[in-house]
């Protein structure tokens, strides 16, 4: 009986060839013996030659390969059954009755949910890594969908140094190359995760100097070396650390209240230490803060961090939130452009700035953009007329109204860039003053 030892859980390229191989040999499924490689196995596969090449259908090979990562031990030799039957002239797509295939449409499906799943439910943190962002993410799959993830994660956002660490193992994104590591059992808090990445990050170091060869470490670091601080960049805590909020958040997520759930991956909710007296609002979570889940981290985000820095306002010490919770876009091609939210969106989605204002009750909101403004104040804001002037609301209430920092990305002339620069920073020292 031969056995086929597979490179890993999702070694598809593996699967193929000794399936092609296989089915060309003549060598039945009930003779073939599927299993995955252990650290111990130190031998190829023993692959019959064959002959010529054979048809399977397109849809076979797709379900195939979302089939094969599902977590079932039996499904490499499901998969080969299915493909010997095509070969031998089923139609194995066409029967309302088999049990195969109704098996290979169930993992297919699961594999398929959980991948969004996990798409949805990754909370990234921002740790520091040698003056860069890397974004941590940690998740349990209930199938193998992390290497598929990833790449797509990767092919999304190719700038965006990420690590998503899994029980099954970890991927590392360097903006070049995906590689795979090590993985790690669930984290109490971020402040583990954060923890066991400072660990893993030293570790790899220590490694790599000692002349060993480890691709993560390479993947990691052109030239890597130890943290010199602690590699949890600004601690920002996500506001679902009140049992309060976790409650609007869970709500959040399964918000219907306007058409944006139906094509954004997720709602992004403010974040910032509780306790923050300023709560800085902006318009609507861009494409990075739809798959990242975390406001404020895509370019605008970057450019109101250098801002802040300017200014001298620590964003650890603020609450960063959007008036609406959900990303919405417009697909050009592959893309997904922005569309600003039309009033009845922001408008349904101020019950849940309510929500955030009643839990925080900062002292200065700072309104950043005309949707801002128009969330909080509930009318149409000039921003050109209302900016750097701050004002109290019907409740007392302070705020202060600025432009967003994505319109000083979309100013096309670099002087006048500047200029708007040194005006939002101008801004900013204001909001500083207010604050103290
Ligand atoms: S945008 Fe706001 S109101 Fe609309 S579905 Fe999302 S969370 Fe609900």
């Amino acid at each position: 009986m031969p056995q086929i030892t597979l490179d890993g859980q999702t070694d598809w390229h593996g699967w193929r060839t000794a399936t092609r191989a296989l089915v060309l040999s003549k060598v039945p499924p009930e003779d073939v013996h599927w299993a995955v490689r252990s650290d111990a196995h130190d031998g190829g596969n023993e692959l019959p030659a064959g002959a010529n090449g054979f048809h399977v259908p397109r849809t076979l090979v797709t379900l195939a390969s979302l089939a094969l990562q599902a977590r079932d031990p039996q499904r490499f030799a499901l998969l080969y059954r299915l493909v010997w039957r095509a070969n031998e002239g089923e139609k194995v797509l066409q029967l309302t009755d088999d049990t195969d295939l109704h098996r290979l449409h169930r993992l297919a499906y699961a594999v398929r949910a959980e991948a969004h799943r996990m798409r949805t439910m990754l909370r990234f943190l921002d740790v520091e890594e040698n003056s860069n962002h890397r974004f941590v993410g940690w998740y349990a799959p209930a199938h193998y969908v992390l290497e598929a993830n990833a790449q797509l994660i990767a092919r999304r956002f190719p700038n965006l140094l990420f690590s998503i660490v899994t029980p099954d193992g970890g991927a590392h994104w360097n903006g070049a190359e995906l590689r795979f590591g090590e993985g790690a059992d669930a984290f109490v808090d971020d402040a583990a995760l954060a923890r066991w990445w400072q660990a893993h990050h030293a570790r790899l170091w220590r490694e790599a100097r000692a002349g060993a060869s480890i691709p993560e470490a390479e993947s990691l670091d052109e030239a890597p070396r130890p943290p010199d601080r602690p590699a949890l960049g600004p601690v920002v805590l996500p506001v679902h650390a009140d049992p309060q909020t976790l409650e609007a958040t869970d709500s959040a997520a399964a918000c219907r209240r306007c058409p944006l759930h139906q094509t954004a991956t997720q709602t992004v909710f403010g974040e910032g230490p509780e306790g923050a007296s300023v709560m800085f609002v902006g318009e609507q979570p861009g494409d990075q803060e739809d798959v990242i889940g975390r406001p404020f981290v895509g370019p605008a985000g970057q450019m109101l961090d250098r801002a802040m820095e300017e200014a001298g306002i620590d964003r650890r010490t603020v609450y960063v939130t959007n008036a609406v919770k959900h990303f919405k876009f417009t697909m050009r091609g592959k893309r997904r452009l922005h569309q600003s939210p039309e009033a009845p969106e922001i408008q349904a989605c101020r019950f849940w700035l309510d929500v955030e204002r009643v839990q925080l009750r900062p002292k200065l909101l700072v309104l950043m953009g005309g949707t801002a403004a128009r969330a909080v104040l509930a009318r149409p804001v000039t921003i050109g007329r209302e900016r750097g002037r701050p004002f109290h609301m019907a409740d007392g209430q302070l705020a202060f109204v600025t432009v967003h920092p994505s319109f000083l990305l979309r100013v096309p002339d670099e002087d006048a860039k500047a200029r708007e620069y040194r005006a939002f920073v101008r801004d900013l020292q204001q909001v500083r003053m207010l604050m103290a």
